[in-house]
């Protein structure tokens, strides 16, 4: 999958399927994004490729204290994706919006919907939780095989 921001300057290729996808109503997405809540693609850092560009990281206050760090286009400012201080620099929240195919990352869980806006209605099927959840009950054995590879490279760095 591929995407890029608005005005073509950056563009990234992700490797393989994301490890989740967040569908945020937190009120803090949703001033970000400007709109109800943020749809983030999560991706190991090193399957986030840059083809074309760099981003400029920008430090933004976030709802933990610590910052966020916005990865935006240097020239039109879009914001591609995003670490999260308590993921870190390992994991990067692609914003699914960005994509050349944003339908192929439809949410697997809508997350902080006690925020959620009166007038968004989510599918009856849809995962949701009012704030956020156990990773361990919730996301793939595959993806929880990544995170963990994730983990040992992390230890064996420090
Ligand atoms: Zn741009
Ligand atoms: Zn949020």
């Amino acid at each position: 999958m591929e995407g890029g921001c608005t005005c073509g300057q950056l563009r990234y290729r992700l490797t393989g399927a994301p490890l989740i996808v967040h569908a945020c109503h937190c009120h803090w997405c949703q001033r970000e994004t400007g709109t109800a809540h943020a749809l983030n693609a999560l991706y190991e850092a090193d399957r986030v490729v840059h083809t074309a560009g760099e981003p400029e990281i920008i430090d933004t206050p976030s709802a933990s204290g610590r910052d966020q760090k916005i990865a935006r286009c240097p020239t039109c400012k879009v914001a591609v994706w995003s670490n999260y201080p308590q993921a870190g620099a390992a994991v990067r929240f692609v914003r699914v919006g960005t994509l050349d195919e944003p339908d192929r990352c439809p949410p697997d869980i809508h997350i902080f919907t006690s925020s959620k806006l009166r007038w968004v209605t989510l599918p009856p099927d849809a995962r949701s939780v009012p704030q956020f959840y156990d990773l361990n009950a919730v996301w793939s054995p595959e993806s929880l095989e990544r995170r963990r590879l994730m983990r040992e490279r992390a230890q064996k760095r420090t």
